[in-house]
């Protein structure tokens, strides 16, 4: 799963690479249904999509140069106005309606059907991990791309542009409308503030493509969900030798952590947590009077998340009590525990023989790729997945590495990189079904 490795790392939601993380991949071959497989084949081949998958093709310099140029404008976390408000202007420029930026910082246009269908979300993250200072200069060495979010995800804004610009020169009629546009608020602390946002004001949205780096051909189609804490232990402190019979912080903690590391969570649906930071203490010669612990959960199931929550954040206070009591300390003046939500990701998954998902597999092997699924991952599709919306993560195209590393530079390799817009788009078209000369039925339902 090595090669797989690299693609989750550029999967990015605040997942830092994981290169040994076990995915629980499907046991038996996939297959997609007949229907599913006719359905996409006869979009790829009619007349207006065919000239769109040209389209893109012939667009691949233009996309390049686009890529860097969105690059090139910082859009840290929590600060992604000025990358948005370039990112409206070129939306725009593909001839979308209705062209705005939401309150969160969400900017989405739509392209409207012939009426009737059903309506899908295609979008890409304007946030990057990196923070505000960070060079984001792209330099170019034997045809690759390097800089800090050159493929995380400049590539996906970069895949939304082309499928409209597609979309709009081959005159492509659709049953369905497209809303195309791009997230705030993707990454890290960033919380998924924007799709949430973007979903809470689009009650209206059947479906959901986000285009994240990565090969084509891969499809995600389960959220992993994260809920991560900051859990904060005070006590009355004091001199180690003067003050001794006071409990301490510090032990607190430690009989916390002890109880949270025998916690059994189910194997499948994938459930993990870890106390991944510790800080705390005043000296080697004082009983500690603060301490603190950062904890990740996660799961792809929204239920084991909740239940492995509802079991580990007790046994903080259970930890306080503990030590209170070896010392006979009153929890007045004892050791006192405070807990800080510090990340919430939803998690989500769906049938894998969803139509979406199904759809996402047809895609690229009509592309002539060879699809594969993929372990559950974290980006902006968990908030609809968790909502019950079909929703895939693909990739943008070319190929990438080292994304998020503040050490090694981020790059990218354009090598055949529209096979990633001209696959999301032929996703989103079998979802929305085509209208015109050559009508092919939406095969994603309205809800
Ligand atoms: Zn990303």
């Amino acid at each position: 799963m090595a090669a797989i490795g690299v693609v989750l790392a550029a999967g990015c939601g605040g997942t830092p690479p994981q290169p040994a993380a076990p995915p629980d991949p499907p046991a038996a071959p996939y297959e997609v249904s007949a229907p599913v497989s006719a359905a996409v084949n006869a979009i790829k081949e009619a007349p207006a999509v065919r000239a769109a998958l040209a389209a893109i093709a012939n667009d691949e310099p233009r996309a390049i140069a686009d890529q860097i140029a969105i690059n090139q404008i910082p859009a840290p976390p929590f600060k992604e106005d000025q990358r948005g408000a370039d990112y409206l202007r070129r939306l725009t420029e593909t001839g979308l309606e209705d062209v705005h930026r939401d309150k969160e910082g969400n900017v989405y246009g739509v392209r409207r059907g012939t009426g009737g269908g059903p309506t899908m979300f295609v979008s890409a993250h304007l946030d990057t991990v990196f923070p505000e200072g960070t060079d984001v200069t792209v330099t170019q060495q034997d045809g690759k791309l390097y800089g800090p979010g050159i493929a995380d995800d400049a590539r996906g804004l970069t895949a939304v542009l082309v499928i409209a610009r597609a979309l709009r020169d081959a005159g492509v009629q659709t049953k369905g409308d497209i809303v195309l546009g791009a997230t705030v608020g993707e990454e890290g602390l960033g919380n998924l503030r924007g799709v949430k946002a973007f979903f809470a004001e689009n009650p209206g949205i059947d479906g959901f493509v986000t285009i994240e780096p990565g090969e084509p051909e891969h499809v995600a189609y389960e959220g992993t969900g994260s809920r991560r804490y900051e859990i904060a232990f005070a006590g009355p402190g004091g001199h180690s030798f003067g003050d001794f019979g006071r409990p301490s912080a510090i032990h607190a903690m430690g009989r916390a952590i002890t109880k949270i590391s025998e916690i059994r969570p189910p194997a499948t649906p994938r459930t993990t947590f870890t106390v991944g930071t510790v800080a705390g203490g005043t000296s080697v010669n004082s009983i500690a009077g603060a301490a603190k612990m950062q904890v990740d959960m996660r799961s792809n199931d929204p239920g084991e998340l909740t239940k492995l929550e509802a079991q580990l954040l007790p046994m903080a206070t259970a930890g306080a009590q503990e030590e209170n009591a070896r010392w006979n300390a009153a929890a007045e003046g004892g050791v006192t525990v405070q807990t800080t939500l510090i990340g919430d990701r939803p998690a989500g998954t769906q049938d894998r023989n969803s139509p979406i998902v199904q759809a996402a597999f047809a895609a690229p092997a009509a592309l002539g790729l060879n699809p594969a699924l993929q372990p559950a991952s974290s980006t902006d599709a968990n908030v609809p997945l968790n909502l019950g919306i079909p929703a895939v993560m693909l990739g943008g195209g070319g190929k990438a590495g080292n994304t998020h590393s503040s050490t090694d530079k981020e790059w990218f390799d354009p090598t055949d990189a529209h096979l990633g817009p001209q696959n999301a788009m032929l996703v989103a078209l079998s979802m929305v079904g085509l209208a015109g000369e050559t009508p092919v039925e939406p095969l994603l339902p309205n809800r």
